[in-house]
């Protein structure tokens, strides 16, 4: 009987990947009461950019709570929430010269999400929305209305109206223009489509397979919304806090999004956050329109404040660059020999492994356990998950990096 068989017969729990029960983690290691330890190459899905438990904010975070900090302060102004406002405006948008206005949604990204479609559809009183074939942008109705994969959206029978899904620039798509290809939707009148009030993106489809945006792209969708009177929404909840390289990762286009979300890493730690950042002529929200008893969580703020202190004081950026060398080369080298039909995708921080020509749909699952077998926690992506998706720790130690990756090649040479 495996574990879930054992303890979870009436839960309806999470996917079931990891067989084991997990009880300690620090850095990019997690411990099991088996007494088994796990390179962790999943990192919350991008909410551990920093690692488990990192020394410095954990300490801001008991210190915090050691001086009986207000744990829950709904409807109220308090001193974790003005000193993250004044270091994230201090640490992040003067210093890349951003001109933001800072809404906490939350406490989960799709609520940040649901936040930016709204406040999209008020601004410019038009009710569509585009988005992108292959977008995860959550599981709320509205949210799920704008993800692009049927079998994610399978189980809300039927989602919102207005919204067009356009082509993600992939694949068999390479060729395809595919700005050309909104822009001829919107110009055709008799297209039954109406012109949306904004268009959402990621930079980087991390759910959906790791598919990264060209920045000729990035900067031709900025301009066609300009064009157009159409707002821009960059999607930065996985990919955004450093994952990429940069703090945003729309960063590496020069491009500046109308709406930004923000969530997973923002707070540091792992506690829920989420963040809207506005441009400030679009916040015409009356007071209580987007409202919910969880938004601004105060040990997020604790813990998103120590970690723009970290970011400060260290060299994260220029650690990212030698890292996404190092998982460049690994790929190339190590895993894409193995078998020709692999292919390879990804920048910074995140990398995808797809398989999706490699024969048998039950490839990656094969790899993903044979990797835990072995200490590796990875996880899958992309349209039927065909992708294997590494998405570590930014702070993960370089020896433990190459092991992790030692492990993977291991288990690809099992497995093809
Ligand atoms: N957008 C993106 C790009 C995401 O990766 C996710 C989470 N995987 C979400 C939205 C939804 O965030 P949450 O799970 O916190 O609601």
């Amino acid at each position: 009987m495996n574990i879930f068989e054992k303890y979870e017969s009436n839960v309806r729990s999470y996917c079931r990947s990891f067989p084991d029960i997990f009880h300690r983690a620090k850095g990019s290691i997690i411990y099991a009461e088996s007494g088994e330890e796990y390179i962790d190459f999943f990192a919350g899905a991008g909410a551990l950019n920093y690692g488990h438990n990192h020394d410095y904010i954990k300490q801001k975070v008991i210190s915090y709570l050691d001086a009986d900090g207000i744990a829950h302060g709904l409807d109220m102004y308090t001193s974790a929430k003005e000193k993250f406002i004044a270091k994230f405006n201090e640490v992040i948008l003067s210093t890349k010269n951003l001109d933001y206005r800072i809404q906490f949604c939350g406490p989960t990204g799709t609520n940040a999400v649901e936040a930016a479609l709204k406040l999209a559809r008020k601004v410019k009183k038009r009710p569509g929305i585009f988005s992108f074939m292959g977008a995860y942008h959550g599981m709320t109705l509205g949210s799920l209305s704008i993800t692009g994969n049927t079998e994610i959206r399978a189980g809300a029978i039927g989602t919102l109206n207005n919204v067009t899904f356009m082509p993600y620039p992939y694949g068999f798509m390479e060729s395809f223009d595919t700005i050309k290809y909104i822009e001829s939707v919107l110009n055709d009148v008799n297209s039954g489509i109406e012109k949306p009030s904004a268009i959402i993106f990621e930079t980087v489809q991390a759910e959906g397979g790791v598919v990264v945006a060209s920045i000729e792209w990035m900067q031709r969708l900025r301009k066609l919304c300009d064009e157009n009177d159409i707002l821009l929404i960059c999607d930065d909840i996985q990919v955004g806090c450093g994952r990429t390289g940069s703090f945003f990762s729309f960063e590496r286009a020069g491009i500046v999004p109308d709406i930004v979300i923000l969530s997973k890493s923002i707070s540091g730690y792992g506690f829920p956050m989420s963040v809207l950042l506005i441009k400030p002529e679009l916040d015409i929200w009356e007071p209580g329109e987007h409202n919910g008893t969880f938004r601004g969580n105060q040990l997020a703020f604790v813990g998103a404040t120590a970690a723009l202190e970290y970011r400060e004081s260290s060299n994260l950026e220029q650690d990212v660059k030698v890292k996404e060398l190092f998982l460049q080369n690994f790929l190339y080298q190590k895993i894409l020999p193995i078998k020709e039909s692999i292919a390879i995708r990804g920048i910074g921080m995140i990398w995808g492994i797809d398989l999706a020509n490699c024969g048998s749909n039950s490839l990656t699952k094969n790899i993903t356990m044979r990797c835990f077998e072995k200490g590796l926690i990875v996880e899958r992506a992309g349209r039927n998950d065909t992708v294997i998706k590494l998405l570590p720790p930014l702070t993960i130690e370089m020896s433990t990096l190459k092991k992790g990756c030692s492990i993977m090649e291991a288990a690809f040479n099992e497995c093809l």
